[in-house]
This record gives structure tokens, C-alpha cells and sequence, in this order.
């Protein structure tokens, strides 16, 4: 594979710092430029995230000194370094909708972790291991903008990264009916222990906008291709609860689950263990080996043991058995800044790369 230039916008971010901290060493990818609001343009990278750098591992020395440009203004300066871009930003939904729409017309593809397009019927929203085919919806999506390259594809919410890869391979026996509660990282608001001291023995049973974004982006995941747009599923029926809770990383979600033909247990787990989608087939370079693990044991997945497994991008799941109301129940995690964030965006881009949609 060729190498690519990219460029991160919204790089002092939370996910921003996660795009740099991956892309340090990516086969693929080059980061050239890292932009963000007006506050951090003129910087050093360095300089601009100063105090809010929260990853584990010191600032990339690949992106350190680089200096920050401006997100809103640079915008041909940045597409004219880069062959794509990371964007992760939080501005408004209507100025982040403008803001991507701009770097397509620019002839950058924008591959998204914000939920501003996800509504947008020719934008593609991509978890890779289960609807990669949704991807070939860029060619409308580019007739609509007038653009050669530029296009925007999207990652869904991180909320349902960890229900949702658990209950596609069932797909076969007609999932009908979920009820999902999920236990969400503070992480996932762009915080830490530090900056929401609030969140220290403490949870918080709303999430704004969550159990909306919950319930209804599965049905665009699990939607068809038709014509120029993708056309969201009539089911499953999903109902959602969000809570936050005093964890750093990792989404865990609590799921009831019927169907229109109940499997057995032994179908269930049959179909997670064999379960492949086309990044290992490619064998992307963050593709996880196996993305669904099962764990035997009563009390897994626990976030902090698991969260990072696969370099936190496989999904673990646990605790599968049938329930008094629902056929079953069972509870699943992810890793909310990785396969949730700007893991599950690197993945989309090295898919978008593999499938030649990233070609000069
Ligand atoms: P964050 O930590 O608050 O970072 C926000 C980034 O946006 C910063 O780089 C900031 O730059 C930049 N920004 C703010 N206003 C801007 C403006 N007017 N123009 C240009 N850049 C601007 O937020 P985050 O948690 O990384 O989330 C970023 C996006 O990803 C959000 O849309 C969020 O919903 C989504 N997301 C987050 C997670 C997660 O787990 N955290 C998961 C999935 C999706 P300055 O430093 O210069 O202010």
C-alpha cells in the first residue's frame, strides 16, 4: 500500500490526541497537519494541547512540533498538504455540517468521528466489520457535492459500538426487539477525573442527545443501498437507556435481546466465534484478529481488564443467557476513544484506502 499524507482536525481534542497517539506509527499514514479552533492556530502542537495532553504515552514527536492551523480558515492550505482528513471537533452541528462539506469541496475526503452527517442519507456511517459495502455510496454522494475526491464518510456513535457488533452476526434469526442500558466513560464527553471532578463516586443517568443516537443510528448500519442514498432498516426496534458512570475508558452495555426465530445458545456463540468482516479479509493494519470475544467467566468483561484488548478495537461480550421476558440477555464492552473513536476511523480510512476511494 502507498503511503498517505493526512492531516487531523480538532488534534488538541480528546479524540484528536487518540488520532495522533494511533497514527505515530501507522504502515499507512503520515500526519502532516494538525489544526483546531483560532485559541490553538500560530502554536506548536506542543504549545496548543499544553496541559490538556491526557494519553498515556507522550505527545507523538512526529506531531509535536508541527504548527497548529486553523480548522475553520486554512481550509485549502490543509487540502492542498494532505490526501485526507481525521476530523473530530466540537462546534455546533450546523458549523460542523458546513466545515465538512467545505474540505470535500476542497477535494479532501473527511473521514468523521462527529455526528453531524451521520443523518445524511449519501453519507456512508461505517463500522467496517459489518457494513463496509455501505461505502459505495460515495460516488452519489459525489455527484451531489461536484467533487472528483472529496466526500465525507462517517463512524457511528460510541455508544453502540459495543451492542451493535453483537448483535449483527445474528442477523440470520431476525433481531426484533433490544432493549440496551449502557454504562458510558467519561472519556466519551471529552473528559477526565481531573477536569470532572463531579464524575468521582458519582453517576449520571443522562447523556444528551445518547439514547436518541442509541436507538436510531443502528437502523441506518443495518440499511441497504438504494440509488443515490442509504435507506435505513425498519428493525430492529431498539429502546436505550445512557448512563454516565466513574470510569475513564470503555462503554459497557447491558442488552435484552428477541427475535423473530430464537437461536440457541450455542448458535450465538457459534456465530460471534466465526464472525469476520472485510478488514480481516484485507487484513488492515488495525483490523483486530478476532473482533468478538466471548468470555466464560461470570463477572467479564470488566472494562478495565478488557477495554484495550486488541489494542482496544475487538468487542467483548460475556454473560450470554436466557432471560425471563427478552429470549436473552448479556453484556458487552468497548473502548470508546479506540474502536468507539479514532480506532473506528483509522480502520474506515485504511478501508477507504484498500477499496480505492482514497486514490489521486
Ligand atoms: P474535545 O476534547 O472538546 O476537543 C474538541 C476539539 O475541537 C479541539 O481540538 C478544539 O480545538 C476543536 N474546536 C473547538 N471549537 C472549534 C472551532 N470553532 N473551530 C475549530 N476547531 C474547534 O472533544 P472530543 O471529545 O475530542 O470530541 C470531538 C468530536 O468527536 C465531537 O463531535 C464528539 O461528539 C465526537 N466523539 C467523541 C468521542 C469520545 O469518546 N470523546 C467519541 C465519538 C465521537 P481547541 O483546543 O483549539 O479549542
Amino acid at each position: 500500500m502507498k503511503r498517505f499524507n493526512v492531516g487531523v482536525i480538532g488534534a488538541t481534542g480528546m479524540v484528536g490526541q487518540r488520532f495522533l497517539t494511533i497514527l505515530e506509527n501507522h504502515p499507512w499514514f503520515d500526519v502532516k497537519v494538525v489544526a483546531a479552533s483560532a485559541r490553538s492556530a500560530g502554536k506548536t502542537y506542543r504549545e496548543a494541547v499544553g496541559e490538556k495532553w491526557v494519553m498515556p504515552t507522550d505527545i507523538p514527536s512526529n506531531a509535536a512540533d508541527l504548527i497548529v492551523m486553523n480548522a475553520t480558515d486554512d481550509i485549502d492550505k490543509i487540502a492542498s498538504q494532505v490526501d485526507f482528513v481525521f476530523c473530530a471537533v466540537d462546534m455546533k452541528k450546523d458549523e460542523i455540517r458546513a466545515l465538512e462539506e467545505a474540505y470535500a469541496k476542497a477535494e479532501c475526503p473527511v473521514v468523521s468521528n462527529n455526528s453531524a452527517h451521520r443523518g445524511t442519507p449519501d453519507v456512508p456511517m461505517v463500522i467496517p466489520e459489518l457494513n463496509s459495502d455501505h461505502i459505495h455510496i460515495i460516488p452519489a454522494q459525489r455527484k451531489r457535492l461536484g467533487t472528483k475526491r472529496g466526500f465525507i464518510a462517517v463512524k457511528s456513535n460510541c455508544s453502540l459500538q459495543s451492542y451493535v457488533p453483537a448483535l449483527f452476526p445474528l442477523s440470520e434469526y431476525g433481531v426484533k426487539d433490544v432493549l440496551v442500558c449502557t454504562y458510558q466513560a467519561i472519556s466519551g464527553a471529552g473528559k477526565t477525573f481531573k477536569t470532572w471532578p463531579d464524575m468521582v463516586d458519582n453517576v449520571i443517568p443522562f447523556i444528551g442527545g445518547e439514547e436518541e443516537k442509541s436507538e436510531q443510528e443502528p437502523l441506518k448500519i443495518w440499511g441497504k443501498i438504494d440509488g443515490d442514498k442509504i435507506v435505513p432498516a425498519s428493525t430492529p426496534n431498539f429502546t436505550a437507556q445512557c448512563i454516565r458512570v466513574p470510569v475513564s475508558d470503555g462503554h459497557m452495555g447491558a442488552v435484552f435481546v428477541r427475535f423473530e426465530s430464537k437461536p440457541s445458545k450455542e448458535d450465538i456463540l457459534k456465530k460471534w466465534r466465526d464472525f469476520k468482516g472485510k478488514p480481516q479479509e484485507l487484513e488492515l493494519p488495525s483490523a483486530p484478529k478476532q473482533f468478538l470475544h466471548y468470555f466464560e467467566e461470570d463477572n467479564m468483561p470488566q472494562t478495565k481488564l478488557q477495554r484495550n484488548l486488541e489494542n482496544g478495537m475487538a468487542v467483548s461480550i460475556g454473560r450470554l443467557r436466557e432471560d425471563t421476558q427478552y429470549d436473552y440477555k448479556f453484556v458487552c464492552l468497548s473502548h470508546n476513544t479506540l474502536r468507539g473513536a479514532a480506532g473506528g476511523a483509522v480502520l474506515l480510512a485504511e478501508l477507504l484506502c484498500a477499496e480505492g476511494y482514497m486514490d489521486r
